[in-house]
């Protein structure tokens, strides 16, 4: 046993001290999860040593019997939590508990706003940590030993700026932390044996080790009857034997739920919507039990934000995020899976090709997906709340995939010409509103519902009726070149070759007219615009605008090509683009008539085309020059 050294002062770094300030001056609901927080990072510790023992047993040193304990001293206002986990050497002690070190923690950090009440309520969705405890603390000792090694160490703080740190001594591996309450109300409440028991119960009774507190026994019964009422503390185990992912579906309650949702997603302040629990046999043995949430997770679409379902082994905790039980379009669920037939020193280089994981994984989407669509079938409205929060995520399952196409095809949600942006139908209802005529499921794709809602190509399909799909989502495009077909109607890019609508022959004998009367003013605009444009044509789709910009059919849309600038593809050779004329425009007539007489066009060819670009919403090639454009015109 080594001897204890001089203390050691250390600051916390920055944004660990503006964090306590944020704990100990501006937190006053909620303190309890404190309990929370030190039992969870027991746990972690357990998990650590149980995972690191399988391959160097000389860590567990005989003692592989796991366990947290508590113990609250009501008189002297202390509670004690320790675990027999990995513990801590010293520079784990200055990483980890000086400073930022936990995902959540810096995510919370990096949202506070300075107006402490949207930063308070920030507090409740991000999981903060051991700093929590100086809500309650007015002093915290770290005593700690790391599994495999010597020494021990000492760990103090009152939590104002700075801790301290010194060589000490400790029988065993693992952590013990004993907590000085604080003398104000707040704290007071924790001196209590029933209250710590309560959040426990609250909080970690899903947790997969043992947790025991010394509390009095209930009182029994002495030889004449009489109760005796207990004197001696003994050690009660506070949290059930089995993992809730083991227990029977029908034994797992709401509230259950709820709190083993908040606890692996560390989102503490939502529920979620839905959840499916499985116990596979057979080939194989596993459990698994996944959670779609309610609103979308913290960081969805941040690419460093880890993902994937927390894999047990054995019901031994193997690793957080295990990325190949599911595809990244399910990313928002959160979960764990637990497998009877994976060997325990699995790594992740070994998962990547793993039959056993691959079997699962099929299990674990098709029951996700088959809850997504009881749901969307059964609470239409509960499934629009997904969608509205989650679906452009599920939309990414048409990229570089060629699995569960049709169960997400079914999933599938879309704004349209007569759904109007506030509601969503299925590609089912649309198939089933189409005109008899029609064989294509037809969309249109751009920046926002709003350029697409006024955009100059819906007008004669609104004039006839035909409904047409919105796809405003930034990943759109790129769902369609996965999306080809449903139902055995192929879809068709609107803004993309030519769109035969039903035509009466009436309308086709103007057409054939019009586009003979229109020569002269095509051709006249066609040598103008020559840089732009492939072709200048007569067309019978616009209603109320003079002209409109279509892409060939084999060209990628004006969307598209806006996108992969923005991705940085600069150098993309821009295609060039069909111009359609509107011969019931007024604007067109007059311009025909210039054009018959052979007179100049001016600057009207730069207006028509400014325009027909504003109105997809693509930027101008020379803003001044159509600035100029229009000016004169209006002059
Ligand atoms: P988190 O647990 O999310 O990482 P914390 O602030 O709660 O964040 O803890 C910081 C770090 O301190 C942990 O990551 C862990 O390395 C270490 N730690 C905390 N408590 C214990 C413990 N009981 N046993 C071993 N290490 C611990």
């Amino acid at each position: 046993m080594s001897e204890s050294t001089k203390p050691q002062k250390h600051e916390f770094q920055t944004e660990v001290r503006v964090l306590l300030q944020l704990m100990i001056h501006s937190l006053y609901s909620n303190q309890e999860i404190f309990i929370r927080e030190l039992i969870s990072n027991g746990a972690d510790a357990l998990d650590k040593v149980r995972f690191e023992g399988i391959t160097k047993p000389e860590l567990l040193d005989g003692d592989s019997d796991l366990r947290i304990d508590l113990h609250v001293d009501e008189e002297a206002r202390k509670i004690v939590i320790s675990d027999n986990g990995i513990g801590m050497n010293e520079e784990d002690l200055l990483n980890g508990l000086g400073t930022i070190a936990r995902s959540g923690t810096r995510d919370f950090m990096k949202n506070l706003t300075g107006d402490s009440k949207d930063d308070m309520s920030l507090i409740g969705q991000f999981g903060v940590g051991f700093y929590s405890v100086f809500m309650v603390a007015r002093n915290v000792e770290v005593l700690t030993r790391k599994a495999g090694e010597e020494k021990a160490y000492l760990w103090s703080s009152t939590g104002d700026g700075e801790f301290q740190l010194s060589e000490s001594s400790k029988d065993s591996r693992g952590t013990i932390i004993t907590i000085e309450l604080k003398d104000d109300e707040d704290a007071t409440p924790f001196a209590s044996e029933w209250k710590v028991k309560e959040v426990v119960n609250k909080y970690s009774e899903f947790i997969a080790h043992p947790i025991w507190m010394t509390v009095l026994p209930k009182p029994e019964k002495d030889d004449d009857g009489e109760l005796k009422p207990s004197e001696e503390k003994e050690a009660a185990r506070l949290n059930e034997k089995t993992a809730i992912w083991r227990r029977p579906a029908k034994d797992v309650t709401d509230e259950n739920h709820k709190e083993f949702y908040q606890q692996i997603s560390n989102d503490f302040a939502g529920e979620p919507l839905t959840h499916t629990m499985q116990h596979i046999e057979g080939m194989q043995e596993f459990w698994s039990l996944v959670y779609v949430p309610t609103k979308a997770p913290f960081g969805l679409f941040n690419q460093d934000r880890g993902h994937g379902l927390k894999l047990y082994v054995k019901r031994i905790f193997i690793m957080d995020d295990c990325k190949d039980l599911l595809p990244t379009w399910l990313r928002f669920v959160s979960g764990v899976v637990d497998s009877e037939d994976l060997p325990l020193n699995v790594s992740r280089e070994i998962l990547q090709d793993n039959r056993i994981i691959a079997s699962i994984r099929k299990h674990v989407v098709k029951k996700t997906l088959a809850s997504l669509q009881k749901m969307a079938d059964d609470k239409p409205e509960q499934y629009t709340g997904f969608w509205k929060e989650m679906g452009v995520v599920l939309k990414e399952g048409f990229y570089m995939n060629y699995e569960w196409l049709d169960e997400l095809k079914s999933l599938m949600r879309f704004n349209s010409t007569s759904s109007g942006t506030d509601e969503v139908i299925s590609l089912k209802d649309y198939v089933s509103g189409m005109k008899d005529d029609q064989e294509v499921i037809y969309y249109i794709t751009g920046e926002n519902l709003k350029t697409l809602t006024s955009s100059p190509l819906l007008e004669n399909f609104r004039a006839k009726g035909y409904e047409v799909l919105y796809m405003a989502d930034h990943v759109d495009e790129f769902m369609m070149g996965g999306l080809t077909e449903f139902d055995g109607k192929q879809f068709k890019d609107i803004s993309r070759g030519d769109v035969e609508l039903e035509k009466t022959d009436e309308e086709k004998k103007v057409e054939e007219e019009q586009q003979t009367s229109y020569q002269k003013l095509c051709e006249s605009l066609q040598n103008t615009l020559n840089e732009t444009v492939e072709t200048v044509r007569v067309t019978s789709r616009l209603k109320d605008s003079p002209c409109v910009l279509v892409n060939k059919e084999d060209a990628m849309s004006a969307h598209m090509e806006r996108l992969m600038k923005q991705m940085g593809q600069d150098n993309m050779p821009t295609s060039k683009r069909i111009l359609e004329i509107n011969p019931e425009h007024t604007i067109c007539q007059t311009l025909q008539s210039k054009a018959e007489a052979g007179d100049e066009l001016g600057d009207w060819p730069t207006v028509l085309l400014g325009q027909a670009l504003l109105a997809e919403g693509s930027p101008l090639p020379d803003t001044n020059a159509y600035v100029q454009a229009v000016n004169k015109l209006l002059s």
